[in-house]
């Protein structure tokens, strides 16, 4: 399977000198799988994505598994190319959250005044999914493998995990059916502590690929620098992000959700520094291409 990462920031974006080598563009990592393409979380990386980069025969279908629908991870959504194509079909994945569906939210958020179109004003075909932790997802059984109705494709199964994030927020575990390879997008999230921590461990022991939140360091986590105790704000240091990696032996650490003020010179080091700890770590940046 492939992995781009189309953005790799987390809360805002990020434009100027450096800013240059990891980019600016909040958190989404596509995966083709295949013929099959899916997209983790929507933030404004998604909108780099251009409808002929797809490949037959199911390229009119796209899979949007979001993690929550905090802004930069949905931002990106009302520019993504394949909404406005009438031969798109889009299943978005996601949970309810703040007290309305995720249809409700999805109306609510892509609506004037924010943006001058509505849901009903695209022309894509779009099908929501509200989904929660635990769950098992087969974006095959949206695609027909032959002639019969009830013969539907099963390419790769989906897992879903609660991470710790106000207002929640979702990892997901992707499973190649044919070569049994994995990969986890899994942010943002707080390092939970205890059975929850041991859970999200098992969740994503010895994946191929482990995508995590590395947001703070364990310095600015405890307000070494501006006085400001972060250690409930839902997010993970880089150093919380190297030890799951370690504890749960996963084969390649991406580190990522990167700080929207955070440099290339400090990515850089930090990830020096990750390397030390986990060898085989690296800071994703935008456009970053690898296969596993
Ligand atoms: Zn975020
Ligand atoms: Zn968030």
């Amino acid at each position: 399977m492939k992995i781009i990462f189309r953005g790799t920031r987390g809360t805002s974006p990020s434009s100027g000198e450096g800013f240059v080598k990891y980019g600016g563009n909040t958190s989404c990592v596509e995966v083709k799988l295949r013929d099959m393409q899916l997209f983790f979380d929507a933030g404004t990386g998604i909108s780099s994505y251009r409808v002929d980069e797809g490949e037959s025969p199911v390229s009119n279908k796209y899979f949007i598994f979001l993690s929550h629908l905090h802004y930069d991870h949905i931002q990106g959504l009302p520019f993504f190319a394949p909404m406005f194509d009438g031969a798109s079909e889009i299943h978005i994945y996601g949970s309810s959250s703040g007290g309305l569906s995720l249809q409700e939210a999805f109306e609510q958020f892509i609506r004037p005044p924010y943006h001058p179109l509505s849901r009903t004003n695209y022309p894509a075909k779009i099908a929501i999914h509200e989904i929660g932790p635990g769950e098992i997802i087969n974006p095959g059984e949206h695609i027909q493998k032959g002639e019969s109705e009830h013969s539907k494709r099963e390419d790769c199964r989906i897992e879903t995990f609660a991470l710790q994030h106000p207002g929640g927020s979702l990892a997901y575990k992707l499973t190649d059916s044919e070569t049994g390879k994995t990969f986890v997008y899994a942010t943002d999230t707080e390092m939970p502590r205890g059975e929850r921590k041991r859970a999200l461990v098992d969740f994503v022991r010895a994946v191929n690929l482990l995508v995590v939140d590395s947001f703070f360091t364990d310095a600015e986590m405890r307000g070494e620098l501006d006085g400001k105790d972060k250690r409930d704000w839902g997010h993970m240091s880089f150093e919380e992000a190297v030890e799951l990696a370690s504890l749960a032996e996963v084969e390649q650490l991406a580190l990522f959700h990167h700080h929207n003020k955070r440099k290339d010179e400090e990515l850089d080091r930090l990830q020096e520094r990750a390397r030390a700890l986990f060898k085989a770590s690296f800071c994703a940046y935008d456009n970053q291409l690898i296969e596993i």
